[in-house]
């Protein structure tokens, strides 16, 4: 088994290859037995994505590998990763960072990039698990954390309950799609869905589409369709329309856009992504479709109408029609929103809306210093990621000491 603290070879050093190699994820197979838990631990983490696997590596690399377990509700390793839509290739992704340790050049072959990101993460993740002998169980799901003295009780979506004194929290944004209310939603006739159940253009060949975003997922979801499905007609409309910046997104860009959600979340404020307060790089595949007139933005409409969307639908009139829009499917791309539902006996929204967040990275929850979040404002990336992992191992590891 590779030691957390061994460095990957650096290039030129032989290695095994791991091969990169197409792979369809069956995300609702099960596996057979169910996986066995302990009833206790000191530690507990929920969630074995890029953030529960880089607070696992480092808790290792501290001497407390017995001190944990990792209960993850997903079927096999790779986090949201497993979910992705299958033409989100690596290249596309926003940047998969490597976890620490292992660099996914090294476990997955240096050519990778054109690969599924739903099927090369979850081979690197898996590799990594193994490699570094995390102890991850599952598929296990957290349904309920109750306030136990001394420290917490978890209760699994089987029944069973276990207990622990830390929480370490990296459950991630995939199982809470958001979709804003708009008045009419159940009305609609045609087919509405969000960026979490996108599977590929085809099925929407023939079809009106209305893209509804500014995000990242949503533009490039918009410019896929809108080249691929055969005879689509698509429409794209979001709250504000987003800024493209010509420039290259500079390090100094992107610590500002993190230091502005950090600010957020120390206030108890709900986190906005990263994404929405860098804006997004004008790439040349976005160039192109401006140019070709598949990024006609819109501004959003304001009810939704059993054939399709209107905008100051209340004004129609014989001299002043409402501005109405007929379309088959509503394809939201409008985010996701931080999976804690689980928490939410601890009571620990402050009155902002959110959860005040403290401590040297802002891993570690205000209101009860005993549980850290990852993933969970600034650190909702992959990179944030890792860095909040390292972080909430050594808070572990500085209470763990106290508590004895
Ligand atoms: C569409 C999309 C694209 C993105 N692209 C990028 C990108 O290119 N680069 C980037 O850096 N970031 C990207 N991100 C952000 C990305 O999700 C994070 O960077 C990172 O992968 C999230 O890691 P995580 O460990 O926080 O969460 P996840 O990868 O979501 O892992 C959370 C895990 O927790 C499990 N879980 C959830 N609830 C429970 C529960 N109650 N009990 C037990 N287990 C539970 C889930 O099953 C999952 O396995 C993207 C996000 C989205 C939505």
């Amino acid at each position: 088994m590779r030691k957390p603290t061994q460095r990957a070879p650096t290039a030129g050093q032989a290695r095994p290859k791991y091969p990169c190699h197409v792979r369809v994820v069956d995300v609702n197979s099960q596996p057979e037995t169910v996986p066995t838990i302990d009833d206790h631990s000191d530690v507990l983490i929920i969630g074995g994505g890029q953030a529960g696997l880089s607070a696992a590596y480092f808790l290792h690399r501290f001497g407390l590998a017995e001190r944990y377990q990792l209960l993850d509700g997903a079927p096999g390793p790779g986090g949201a990763w497993q979910f992705r839509w299958p033409t989100l290739t690596l290249a596309a992704a926003n940047r998969v960072h490597d976890l620490p340790g292992l660099g996914i050049v090294e476990a997955l072959g240096a050519d990778c990039d054109s690969f599924p990101a739903a099927t090369a993460v979850p081979d690197y993740y898996r590799r990594y698990e193994h490699d570094f002998g995390l102890r991850i169980r599952r598929p296990v799901r957290v349904r309920s954390i109750q306030a136990e003295d001394p420290g917490f009780r978890a209760t699994l979506t089987d029944g069973r309950e276990i207990t622990a004194r830390l929480i370490v929290n990296a459950t991630g944004t995939w199982d809470r799609p958001f979709i804003p209310y708009i008045p009419g939603a159940a009305d609609f006739g045609g087919r509405q869905l969000h960026t979490h159940d996108y599977v590929g253009p085809d099925e929407f060949a023939g079809k009106r589409i209305l893209v509804v975003g500014a995000g990242i997922s949503a533009i490039q979801l918009l410019i896929e369709i809108a080249r691929n499905a055969e005879g689509v007609q698509t429409f794209w409309c979001s709250r504000t329309e987003p800024e493209f910046n010509p420039k290259p997104f500079t390090p100094e860009q992107g610590r500002a856009a993190v230091a502005r959600v950090e600010q957020r979340v120390r206030a108890g404020l709900p986190p906005r992504s990263v994404v929405s307060v860098t804006g997004l790089a004008l790439t040349p595949t976005i160039a192109a479709a401006r140019a070709d007139g598949i990024l006609q933005w819109r501004p959003m409409f304001t009810r939704i109408t059993e054939s399709g969307v209107c905008w100051d639908c209340g004004t129609g009139s014989p001299t002043a029609p409402p501005d109405h829009l007929d379309v088959d499917v509503i394809f939201w791309n409008t985010g996701f929103r931080s999976a804690l539902d689980h928490l939410a006996p601890l009571h620990l929204r402050s009155a902002g809306g959110g959860i005040t967040m403290t401590g040297r990275l802002a891993t570690v929850v205000a209101a009860d210093p005993r549980i850290q979040l990852l993933g969970y404002g600034p650190s909702a990336s992959t990179i944030g990621a890792n860095r909040a992992g390292r972080e909430a191992a050594r808070v572990v590891r500085d209470q763990l000491a106290e508590l004895g």
